[in-house]
């Protein structure tokens, strides 16, 4: 099948061939089907190396990034993680094959209903979405070991830090409207570290804990 192929070339391609190492990750890049998580008209560039519009000014990341970021959340099958931005709902696709349970937030209820629809189509039963600010993180169902935060933050919102289990992991775009480094932030008994993995771009974190609206 086209796809299957397309996405056999991605990941060796873009992914192997950048140094992405871990194989669950990799597995997971080869299995989803990531044409599916884009409109009709740009499913045949759904698997180039560039990020592409999902509507309502947002983007689904470049494939490299989706991965680059994955492997840093180092996830285990028994992990629970929290995403914040769940926009076309690929990420958190390739979030629910490596974990245990996937917590996913977005802001903009036509993406939210989008993305839950194909998700549920899909059978990822272990991914629990809302439409809410993930600025704010979700308490109630915190500590997660993991928590990606996929659009550019101004700083890293203390209230997602709180958050993490001792011995959990998140990783965020933090920088400025047009340009971010991704930090690798990892939480034990003596505090964070920050790990810079590079540079990046993402849309805006828009919320309380992130940028104002407009
Ligand atoms: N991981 C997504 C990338 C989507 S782009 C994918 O693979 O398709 C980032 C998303 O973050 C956008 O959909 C945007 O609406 C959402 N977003 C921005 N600020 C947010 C906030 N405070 N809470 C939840 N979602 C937010």
């Amino acid at each position: 099948m086209k796809f299957k192929r397309l996405r056999e070339k991605m990941v060796s391609t873009q992914i192997e061939a950048r140094g992405i190492h871990d194989q669950r990750v990799l597995e997971a890049m080869r299995k989803v089907a990531r044409h599916l998580f884009v409109g009709e008209a740009l499913q045949d560039q759904a698997y180039g190396d560039f990020p592409l519009p999902i509507g309502e000014g947002q983007t689904i990341s470049q494939p490299y990034i989706v991965a680059e970021m994955t492997q840093a959340l180092e996830l285990t099958k028994d992990d629970r993680v929290l995403e914040i931005g769940t926009g076309s709902g690929y990420q958190t696709a390739i979030l629910a094959e490596l974990a245990f349970r996937v917590y996913t937030i977005e802001r903009v209820r036509e993406l939210f209903i989008t993305a839950r629809k194909l998700l549920d189509q899909l059978a990822y039963h272990n991914v629990i979405a809302k439409c809410s600010d993930g600025t704010l993180g979700w308490p109630d169902e915190s500590p997660f070991e993991a928590i990606i935060v996929t659009a550019g933050a101004p700083e890293v919102p203390e209230k997602l830090v709180q958050q993490l289990t001792i011995g959990g992991r998140m990783v965020i775009p933090v920088g400025n409207r047009w340009s971010q480094t991704l930090f690798q932030i990892g939480r034990d008994k003596g505090g964070v570290h920050k790990t810079d993995l590079g540079g990046c771009r993402f849309v805006k974190l828009i919320g309380e804990h992130g940028w104002k609206e407009g």
